[in-house]
């Protein structure tokens, strides 16, 4: 986009999945968006639902036209994907925490190279910015609590798609294989012959933090970091994780998906020995332009971070204390 977007008002007409890829850039340009469409799809919604965009859930009037600086109007049908010929591929790229440069220069080339591209909730939308016209995105986001499209049906739909000779790119948020799912996607492309192949990603589990100036390791502060997911609590039936060995275990703890589940998770830590005043930090939206960092203790993080919305990383151990250049926003 050659004009400035940034403080002004744009209307996008369309909510479809490529129409997405627009509204993440200009959200990121810092533009004011609304998009009138009757139905949008998961990643808009969960725009939306973070207050980044504003949906109005109806066709497009002259008086939202009238308020606008400037309109971005959405296809009107899907370009035709090429015949199949012999069977495609299926690559999975991690994407990176979110900023656009933090894609892999290998990322980058396969999706030059797609025909479709099936993305994540999570997965850097405005990178696609620069896809092909007649590139096919498919948006299969799993919203927490939202709109969501059963794993199952996700690896369906790329081997379907390879099956019928396309160039396949599912592109997933941090690195497909850390709390991604990726391995289940390989194992079902395996499973159908279709071939598929991994490009690593920047994940969270490390970027968030460094975005934050917090490096997980320090010669005198942390000999190693521990990744876990926090999206079962501590006592859960089906957690297999615990957290009164992580609170011994000497190294920096980091949880991803642990938003909700943040106060039962520091309790446990302290209940398993964890000193009260341990430094604890909560990175949420790293790397994009609404990053925001709290900073705490581990017995006071879930208070200070009361009001952080998904998606966030928790770093808790000596090196939550360092890096202050990002203190709360
Ligand atoms: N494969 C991804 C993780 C998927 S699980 C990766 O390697 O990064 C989803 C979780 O990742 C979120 O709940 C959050 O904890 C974390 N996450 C992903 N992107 C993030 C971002 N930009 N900022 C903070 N946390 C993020």
């Amino acid at each position: 986009m050659d004009v400035t977007v940034s403080g002004r008002r744009v209307l996008v007409t369309s909510g479809d999945a490529r129409a997405a890829v627009e509204v993440a850039r200009l959200v990121e340009s810092g533009a004011d968006v609304t998009v009138a469409a009757p139905e949008v799809s998961a990643a808009v919604q969960d725009l939306a639902d973070r207050g980044l965009v504003h949906w109005l859930p109806r066709a497009v009037d002259l008086d939202d036209l009238a308020a606008a600086d400037l309109v971005v109007t959405g296809r009107t049908h899907e370009p035709p994907l090429p015949a199949p010929t012999v069977v495609g591929t299926v690559t999975l790229v991690g994407g990176g925490p979110g900023d656009p440069g933090l894609l892999t220069v290998a990322g980058r080339e396969a999706l030059e190279a797609a025909d479709v591209v099936v993305t994540d909730r999570l997965a850097p939308l405005s990178s696609l910015a620069t896809l092909r016209p007649e590139v096919q995105v498919v948006d299969v986001a799993k919203v927490p609590r939202g709109p969501s499209t059963p794993q199952d049906a996700i690896n369906d739909l790329l081997v379907q798609h390879a099956r019928a000779g396309r160039t396949v790119v599912r592109l997933k948020g941090g690195d497909p294989f850390v709390f991604g799912r990726g391995s289940e996607e390989v194992a079902a492309c395996e499973a159908a012959g279709v071939p598929v192949r991994v490009v690593p990603g920047v994940t969270s589990a490390v970027a968030a933090a460094a975005a934050a100036g917090i490096p997980v390791t320090h010669r005198t502060a942390a000999q190693g970091f521990t990744v876990v997911s926090g999206h079962l609590p501590p006592g859960h039936p089906d957690s297999t994780i615990d957290f009164a060995a992580l609170a011994r275990s000497g190294t920096t703890l980091v949880v991803l998906m642990g938003v909700r589940t943040l106060g039962a998770i520091c309790d446990a830590l302290v209940e398993g020995g964890l000193a009260a005043d341990t430094p604890a930090a909560v990175v949420a939206d790293a790397t994009l332009p609404s990053q925001r960092v709290v900073r705490g203790s581990v017995s006071t993080i879930a208070h200070d971070a009361a009001d952080v919305l998904p998606p966030a990383v928790v770093v808790i151990g000596a090196v939550a204390g360092l890096g202050g250049g990002g203190t709360a926003a």
